[in-house]
């Protein structure tokens, strides 16, 4: 009776198929944790430096405890995330989540989370094409995912990070407009692209977001890497009020995503997302917020968040524990019920967002 039931069990977990067919990589740029999971940090709110107009971040995103202000910042993450998915690096309640590379600032985080290998060999941000193949281009080579595969990212250094030359992958960022045959959205973002100046390095996180959001209606890609940028584009520029405005704005689009996704047959109850940042921010000198790097206090500390049909529904983790940006590649391609490898130390899937 025991040996039937065991391999009756045995059977069951070689032939139990993921329910996920579609994949959303989501990042935005150095969102620190501290926000993620306290909300709005008054000591920087009390910043003449950082804050101009105190009174509508008050209106919109404080709120008597930080629990109540985070989930007035963060809306899709607490209000559904934290209830449907898994959120991981609440460090204040001993779970972490950090970078393994050294360097604790972009290419070196994209790298690590799309090729799953911390390469210390990767040291600036310079358009350099990416020697590591990244897990998009691992699933874009399996025949079933074939040209199923593309990124929308404001930052204009994606296409080398993912090396779009060699791994096919469509990339679109910075300036680049919509290609093909355009619907009537694409034609107004492409307009707007063109003749709207700004600070904007590179372009506006809406614009990357709504170019975005019409590609995958129009495509429907099976695996999909989105990535905003303005969180860390206006902390540099010491805007806490902005970097506040944009950390909303990102949570808002990827609940609009998910929203589009459960209404949609090719993704509904079969999309997983996967959320995350490339590095953290200083905190330990609260003026040091705007910065990170090497140089800067505890950069290395970082957040995640899972949601989708595979992933059980364990909220926020409260319980000590510790993973890796590294792990994100792997979990992403064995969701899909592929085994990430691509010759170098790649990290493990995280067992808790796949069971
Ligand atoms: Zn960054």
């Amino acid at each position: 009776m025991k040996k039937t039931f065991l391999l009756l069990m045995l059977s069951f977990s070689v032939f139990a198929q993921n329910k996920t067919e579609n994949i959303f990589i989501i990042t935005t740029d150095g969102f620190r944790w501290q926000e993620m999971f306290g909300g709005v940090d008054s000591v920087l709110l009390k910043d003449d430096k950082f804050v101009r107009n105190r009174d509508r971040i008050k209106n919109n995103f404080v709120g008597k405890t930080p629990e109540e202000s985070r989930q007035k910042l963060m809306p899709f993450m607490w209000n559904t995330v934290a209830k449907e998915g898994q959120l991981y690096g609440n460090r204040w309640a001993g779970n972490k989540v950090n970078v393994l590379n050294p360097y604790w600032f972009s290419y070196p985080g994209y790298n690590e989370i799309l090729s799953g290998y911390a390469d210390d060999s990767i040291n600036s941000n310079d358009k350099k094409y990416n020697k590591n193949m990244t897990v998009l281009e691992f699933l874009n080579n399996q025949p079933k995912l074939k040209g199923k595969v593309a990124a929308y990212t404001t930052w204009d250094v994606f296409p080398y990070i993912i090396n779009d030359k060699s791994s096919g992958i469509p990339v679109n960022s910075g300036k680049d407009l919509a290609q093909g045959n355009l619907t009537e959205k694409e034609e107004m973002l492409n307009e707007i692209l063109k003749n709207y100046s700004s600070l904007a390095s590179d372009r506006h996180d809406f614009i990357t977001y709504y170019l975005a959001k019409e590609y995958i209606k129009k495509n429907k890609p099976k695996v999909f890497f989105l990535s905003f940028d303005e969180t860390d584009e206006f902390a540099h520029e010491a805007k806490y009020d902005e970097y506040l405005f944009a950390a909303n704005t990102a949570d808002k689009f990827i609940g609009d995503l998910w929203s589009y996704c459960q209404s949609t047959p090719e993704y509904k109850e079969k999309t997983t997302f996967l959320i995350l940042t490339d590095h953290g921010r200083g905190d330990k000198i609260k003026s040091q917020w705007t910065s990170h790097g090497q140089k800067v206090a505890d950069c290395y500390q970082i957040w995640m968040a899972a949601i989708g049909p595979d992933t059980p529904a364990l909220g926020e983790v409260k319980i000590e524990g510790q993973l890796f940006q590294n792990q994100v590649a792997k979990t992403a391609a064995k969701l899909l019920g592929y085994d990430f490898e691509n010759g170098k130390e790649v990290g493990k899937e995280i067992n808790k967002i796949l069971k």
